[in-house]
């Protein structure tokens, strides 16, 4: 009897619709042949079923038994046709009853017969939805993830037993239900707050306009002057997640088997930390099945480089089309995929290579020549794409005397970005623009408006230090941000004193 049971593959992000045909005719021997290009585990899979129906008290009866997994011509990978292949024999060869046609199932077994703990269930349940099913049975271990999607019944299917008693009718599972707002709430204070920063006023002040206006930011100062922890409490004061963006990012996560039972889903902006030595497909993505990279990690909150002038030229280089798109699309011979990428870029360095130029205690060891070149190893593109740059000065003892007393909260500081971003979704919403730093050189003419004296302003600057046009463009947009966390309709002169304040290395950079 040929039975078909519904399932879901994932390439990349995006699922598709997989059947798992099954035949059996009677036969002197147990014969089982998986068709329709499966990879290795898919053939592991055969050992895992065998075992599993035997261990839940059920046969594999003398009979040949054909699997063809359709569509045939794609690449399926992954264990989690494991529950349906299994299903798919039981029913062929009539010791269960074949389950509905519009039920999705997903999930690798154990040799027992349990259901484990897998990836992209989130996915995988947005997908089935998508390609009509009414229902899925997903792992139970990860069922909180995927019943966050309305439209579609989400069952938790802890062993192959649980889901048969289910398709029998015999012990109905009831659909799982889980909300964001209610996981929102559960998650937890952030440990890392600007209360607990003390000093460094101005680069709180550079942090809460690049809260503001998603502007990209580097910080450049010596070793301790706590540009780390201020990169690391950057999401606190980012507005909360929308709806949209804590799927779009779990569904990341849970492509790369990073969301835990604790936390079903990223409700939290992602703080996401790099160093030099990363390898480019570990930014990227990449990898034999396609695994999202730290840059889609961080999709929809902060990518943090460490020690930016370290990274390779190359590394850096990779960020372009990121930076730009907001996307990053991993090359594969058939069919390449697309993974998001819209992150705020935080970048910190010394200010040379030793690390103590303009120290008041420490003497900086380095030449001239060997500052300028370790400073132009963050130009061109990346440098390019980064609105604010700030210098931090040395911690002092009696900044350290200073941390008794809590510094104003991260809290208090966010308050003041969403009224600033209100402020913007009003004024450029309708040109389709979602924040200042994405204003393009034509918006930033038909939207921000300055006064007579702060054009002045901009122009002294311009004749003083001699910035480039695109410097130009973005002092006003980070002009345009203080002006918003001010409240101020329009772009007054101390506005752009501010915003050319954080242009530390347009000094170096003449051009
Ligand atoms: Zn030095």
């Amino acid at each position: 009897m040929v039975t078909k049971i519904g399932s879901v593959g994932l390439w990349g992000l995006d699922g598709y619709k997989v059947e798992i045909e099954t035949d059996s005719r009677p036969a002197q021997d147990p014969v089982i042949d998986i068709v329709g290009l499966p990879d290795t585990a898919i053939k592991e899979a055969k050992d895992r079923i065998i075992s599993a129906v035997s261990n839940c008290g059920y046969r594999i009866p003398s009979a040949n038994i054909i699997m063809n997994l359709a569509p045939a011509d794609v690449k399926k990978e992954g264990t989690v046709f494991d529950l349906p292949m299994l299903l798919g024999i039981l029913s062929s060869t009539g010791q269960i009853p074949a389950p509905d046609e519009n039920t999705a199932f997903f999930g690798e077994l154990s040799l027992s017969g349990e259901i484990r703990r897998g990836r992209g269930v989130l996915a995988a349940v947005i997908a089935a939805k998508e390609l009509g099913f009414k229902a899925i049975f997903v792992p139970e271990k990860n069922a909180s993830e995927g019943a966050v999607v309305e439209g579609i019944d989400v069952f938790a299917a802890k062993d192959v037993l649980s889901v048969i008693d289910h398709i029998e009718g015999k012990r109905l599972l009831s659909p799982e239900k889980s909300s964001i707002a209610e996981l929102m709430k559960n998650a937890g204070d952030d440990t890392n707050d600007f209360a607990y920063i003390v000093g460094q006023q101005t680069a709180k002040r550079a942090s809460e306009i690049a809260a503001a206006g998603g502007h990209n930011i580097l910080f450049i100062g010596p070793p301790g002057s706590g540009k780390s922890m201020i990169a690391k409490s950057l999401p606190s004061i980012l507005p909360d997640m929308t709806f949209d963006e804590i799927i779009e990012t779990s569904k990341i996560y849970s492509i790369a088997g990073k969301l835990t039972e604790k936390e079903p889903l990223c409700v939290k902006r992602p703080f996401v930390r790099s160093t030099q030595n990363v390898s480019i497909p570990g930014l990227t993505g990449g990898g034999a099945t396609p695994a999202p990279g730290l840059i889609s990690l961080a999709n929809n909150g902060v990518l943090f480089l460490d020690e930016v002038a370290e990274f390779s030229q190359k590394t850096l280089e990779t960020l372009r089309q990121p930076l730009e798109d907001n996307i990053i699309t991993v090359n594969r011979v058939k069919k390449s995929l697309v993974f998001p990428s819209s992150f705020m870029l935080v970048c910190a360095m010394n200010p040379c290579p030793c690390g103590y130029y303009g120290h008041p205690t420490v003497p900086c060891k380095c030449k001239e020549a060997q500052i300028e070149k370790y400073l132009s190893r963050i130009s061109g593109p990346l440098l390019d794409r980064i609105d604010l740059q700030v210098a931090l000065p040395p911690v002092t003892v009696s900044d350290i005397s200073e941390r008794k007393t809590l510094a104003e909260s991260s809290a208090e500081i966010k308050k003041r970005v969403d009224a600033a971003r209100k402020r913007q979704t009003e004024r450029i919403g309708k040109y389709g623009f979602t924040c200042n730093a994405k204003l393009s050189p034509k918006a930033i003419r038909e939207t921000c408006v300055l006064s007579p004296a702060a054009t002045a302003a901009l122009n002294r600057i311009m004749e003083k230090t001699s910035v480039s046009m695109r410097s130009y463009d973005k002092i006003i947009k980070i002009a345009q941000t203080i002006a918003d966390l001010a409240a101020s309709d329009i772009i007054l002169p101390e506005h752009i004193a501010e915003a050319s304040y954080f242009r530390t290395l347009d000094k170096k950079y003449k051009k």
